[in-house]
């Protein structure tokens, strides 16, 4: 736990978030300024910056983390197909540094990103 980090408080229950799916070691919620119909953060529950930091620490919790964005996208029912996106760094856009995956989908996405 980083006391000055937004998700570990999620994670520690002193923010309020609203929890779509949870394991031992992560936890998925509604992102707060969605940018589609469905649009859920995946997190693990231990602070890890960014995804190469969680790579070189945890390999497992690392498929741990795509596992249950991949459970999410069930549960929601995007059968039509949904996206995965982890923002990695400044020129990533990454602005909450503890790493996350983010569920985007319920409407068709476009490619290139911005
Ligand atoms: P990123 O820019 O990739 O680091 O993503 C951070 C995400 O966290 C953004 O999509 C924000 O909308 C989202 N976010 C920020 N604060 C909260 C919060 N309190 N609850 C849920 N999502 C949040
Ligand atoms: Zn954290």
């Amino acid at each position: 736990m980083s006391g000055d980090c937004l998700f570990c408080r999620i994670v520690a229950g002193e923010l309020p978030a609203t929890v779509v799916h949870e394991t031992d070691r992560v936890l998925a919620f509604r992102d707060i300024a969605p940018q589609a119909p469905v649009h859920v953060v995946v997190v693990p529950k231990a602070h890890h910056a960014d995804v190469s930091a969680l790579a070189a620490a945890d390999e497992h919790l690392a498929g741990e983390l795509l596992a249950a964005a991949a459970d999410v996208a069930r549960l929601e029912h995007l059968d039509h197909g949904y996206r995965l996106v982890v923002n990695t760094g400044t020129d990533g856009g990454q602005t909450v540094f503890h790493v996350h995956v983010h569920l985007l989908g319920g409407r068709g996405l476009t490619w290139p990103p911005g």
